[in-house]
C-alpha cells in the first residue's frame, strides 16, 4: 500500500503552501483522482486521518473528486469510458485506443477558513 506515503506528499504539500502564504488553518483540501490512477481513492480516506495528526491540519476534512477515464478509440475514433465499457471500444470492440483522461491525480483546492 503506497497510499500513506502519497498522503503524507500531500499533507507535506499543502504545509508548505500554508507557510509561503501565510495561513495558519486549512478547512478542506479537495483532491482530483482520475479513475485510471493507480491512486485509490478509499485508501487515501482511511490513510488520511494518520497523516495529518498532530499537525496544523489535524481538522481538516478531505474531499475527493473522481474524474472519469475516457479513451478514444484508434479504429473508430469512439470516445469511450474506459472502465465502463471493460477496456474495449463499444461500438467495434476494438482494444486499442488511447487515453485521453482520467489518469491524473492532483489537489485541486486548498480551502482555508474565511477571515
Ligand atoms: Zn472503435
Amino acid at each position: 500500500m503506497h497510499e500513506l506515503g502519497i498522503v503524507m506528499e500531500i499533507v507535506k504539500v499543502v504545509k508548505d503552501l500554508a507557510a509561503e502564504q501565510g495561513i495558519s488553518k486549512v478547512d478542506s483540501i479537495v483532491l482530483q483522482i482520475g479513475e485510471l490512477s493507480p491512486v485509490v481513492p478509499r485508501f487515501i480516506e482511511e490513510c488520511f486521518p494518520a497523516a495529518i495528526d498532530g499537525t496544523f491540519m489535524e481538522n481538516t476534512k478531505l474531499e475527493i473528486e473522481i474524474m472519469p477515464g475516457n479513451g478514444m478509440c484508434n479504429d473508430c475514433s469512439t470516445v469511450f469510458n474506459v472502465l465502463k465499457s471493460e477496456g474495449s471500444c463499444p461500438k467495434c470492440h476494438s482494444k486499442s485506443f488511447a487515453i485521453l483522461s482520467g489518469r491524473d491525480f492532483y489537489i485541486k483546492e486548498i480551502k482555508v477558513p474565511e477571515e
